[in-house]
C-alpha cells in the first residue's frame, strides 16, 4: 500500500524512508480530458487529489470490472479503476477512461458483488457516453469547482493546501472554490437523473450477461436510499451525483428481480479478497481502536488477522508487526501481498536489507507487479551498498515503462544512476521526477543539464530533449 504524501527525498535524516506516496496520476489524467482544464492552478490543486495505490487493491478491481466492461464492449478502452483515500460512500465516472470508487465504497461493500454492481452502474454511464455531455456542460467551470464537487470536501481541503502553499494560486483561494458549487450542483443533478434509469437498465443487463446477481447493486442502493431518508444534510457524495428517488429503487428492484442469475453468490475465493481488501483498508485508514474493534483478537481469520497485523505496523510496532505478517505468511505461503507487507515494514522501520529478501519475493509472485518493483528497488537503494545499483537500474525503469507518472520512482532512480557514477541518466531521472511532479522549470533546467551530458540523438537525449520543449501552462488562464 503506498499511502504517504511526503517525497522520500524530503526526508534526508531517515535512513531508509516511507514506501513512496499518495500518487496523483489519475488525477492528471482528468487535466488532459477537456478544454476547462489546462490551467496550471487546477494542474497544481490536482496533482493533490488522494489516489490510493496498491497492487493487491487494484488488481482486485480489475478483476471485478473486466467481465463487465467486456460485457459492455468497453474491453479494449483501457479503462481503469482509480481509488480515492476518502471515507464518504461515492464512485464516478468523468472522462470514458476511469472509473473513480471511494476507499469508503469500497469499505461499506459487503461483497464482490456489491463493488460490481457498482462497476455495472457506471459501466452503464460510460457505454452512454453519459459523461460527455456532462462534461460539456461543465466545461464553463472552474475545474476546480468539478472536482470540489465530485470528490467532495477532500479536494476542497485540498485546493485550500495549495491555495497556502503557492502564490499563484493564491488568486484563487476558498471563496472561487466555494462560490459556484451550488449551482453546478443543480444543474449536475438536474442532468444526471435523466440518466440513472439508463445506468440501471445497462448495469443490470451487463450483470446478466456475466452471468451475475444484480443482487448486490440491489441492496446497496436500498443502504444508500435509507440512509439518506435520515440525513438531511451531509447526504454520501454518491446520491448527490446518482440521484436515487424512491420510484427508481422500486423499478430496479423490478427488473433486478426478473433476472435468472438473482440467487448466484461469489464465489469464496472472491469473496475471501474482497475481505481482505477491506481488512487492509481498515488496518491502513483507520484508527488502531477502530480496527481493533472492527477485527477483534478473538477473530482468528485470515482478514481479521492482516488487519491487526497492518494496525500494528502502522501504530508504531514493527516487530510485533513482522512477527504476525510472518503468522500470515504461514498460512498463505504463496500471497505476494503478505510478503510486500513485510518488505514494507521492514523498509520503513530501517532494516532495507532485511526488507530485500521478501520484495524479491513478492515481485516473483505478483508477476513482476510494478509498484512492488518500486519499492523493491527503494530497498536496494536505501541499502547504500554500490553493488544494488545496477538491479535498482533495471528494476526502476522497468516498472516506470508501465508506471510513467510516478515522480518518488523518478528520484529512487536518480539516486541508483547517481550511485553508479553515471549522472547524465541521473539528471535525466531527476528532470523526469520534476516533471511528473509538475515542476516544469526545474525539469526544464535539469532536463538541460542533462543533454549536455548525454550523446547527441541518444534515446535518453532525446527523452531530455522533449523535456526541454515542453510548454510552460500559462498561468494566466
Ligand atoms: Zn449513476
Amino acid at each position: 500500500m503506498i499511502e504517504n504524501a511526503t517525497p522520500i527525498r524530503a526526508r534526508r535524516s531517515a535512513p531508509a524512508a516511507r514506501a513512496l506516496a499518495f500518487v496523483t496520476a489519475a488525477a492528471v489524467a482528468i487535466v488532459g480530458a477537456g478544454p476547462a482544464t489546462t490551467s496550471a492552478h487546477a494542474q497544481q490543486a490536482q496533482r493533490r487529489l488522494p489516489v490510493i495505490r496498491d497492487t493487491e487493491i487494484e488488481s482486485l478491481m480489475r478483476d471485478y470490472a473486466r467481465p463487465i466492461l467486456k460485457a459492455a464492449g468497453l474491453a479494449k478502452q483501457n479503462v481503469r479503476v482509480v481509488i480515492l483515500n476518502d471515507r464518504a460512500f461515492n464512485a464516478f465516472v468523468m472522462d470514458g477512461r476511469h472509473i473513480f470508487i471511494n476507499a469508503g465504497a469500497l469499505f461499506d461493500a459487503k461483497t464482490p458483488n456489491e463493488v460490481i454492481g457498482i462497476f455495472a452502474h457506471e459501466t452503464g454511464h460510460l457505454a452512454g457516453g453519459h459523461m460527455i455531455r456532462l462534461r460539456e456542460r461543465l466545461a464553463q467551470a472552474q475545474t476546480q469547482s468539478i472536482v470540489a464537487l465530485l470528490l467532495g470536501v477532500g479536494a476542497m481541503v485540498a485546493g485550500a493546501k495549495a491555495a497556502r502553499g503557492n502564490s499563484s494560486i493564491g488568486q484563487i483561494g476558498a471563496p472561487a472554490i466555494m462560490a459556484p458549487q451550488s449551482a453546478i450542483q443543480r444543474s449536475l443533478l438536474a442532468y444526471v437523473r435523466t440518466q440513472e434509469d439508463q445506468a440501471d437498465h445497462a448495469g443490470v443487463k451487463f450483470l446478466n450477461a456475466t452471468h451475475q446477481s444484480p443482487r448486490g447493486m440491489v441492496d446497496l442502493f436500498e443502504r444508500l436510499a435509507n440512509d439518506s431518508l435520515f440525513r438531511s444534510q451531509g447526504a454520501d457524495p454518491y446520491l448527490q451525483t446518482h440521484p436515487m428517488p424512491a420510484d427508481r429503487v422500486a423499478t430496479l428492484v423490478q427488473i433486478a428481480k426478473a433476472s435468472p442469475y438473482w440467487n448466484v453468490t461469489d464465489p469464496p475465493a472472491l469473496q475471501l479478497r474482497h475481505d481482505l481488501m477491506r481488512a487492509k483498508l481498515s488496518g491502513f485508514l483507520e484508527a488502531q481502536s477502530t480496527a481493533l474493534r472492527r477485527y477483534p483478537l478473538s477473530n482468528q481469520s485470515l482478514p481479521a488477522r492482516y488487519a491487526r497485523a497492518i494496525s500494528t505496523y502502522r501504530h508504531g510496532d514493527p516487530r510485533q508487526a513482522v512477527a504476525q505478517i510472518d503468522g500470515l505468511i504461514k498460512s498463505e505461503p504463496n500471497n505476494p501481498y503478505f510478503e510486500e507487507l513485510k518488505g514494507q515494514v521492514l523498509l520503513e522501520g530501517g532494516h532495507p536489507n532485511a526488507a530485500i529478501a521478501p520484495l524479491r519475493r513478492a515481485v516473483q509472485l505478483s508477476h513482476g507487479a510494478p509498484l512492488i518493483e518500486i519499492m523493491l528497488g527503494q530497498s536496494l537503494i536505501a541499502t547504500n551498498n554500490k553493488q544494488f545499483a545496477g538491479e535498482a537500474v533495471a528494476l526502476l525503469s522497468s516498472a516506470l515503462r508501465r508506471e510513467p507518472e510516478m515522480p518518488e520512482a523518478y528520484a529512487q532512480l536518480a539516486m541508483a544512476y547517481g550511485r553508479k557514477g553515471d549522472l547524465a541518466h541521473a539528471d535525466l531521472a531527476s528532470a523526469q521526477a520534476a516533471f511528473a511532479r509538475g515542476d516544469t522549470k526545474t525539469a526544464r533546467q535539469l532536463a538541460e543539464r542533462a543533454k549536455h551530458r548525454l550523446p547527441v540523438g541518444s534515446p535518453a537525449w532525446v527523452r531530455a530533449d522533449d523535456i526541454v520543449s515542453v510548454k510552460t501552462p500559462n498561468r494566466k488562464n
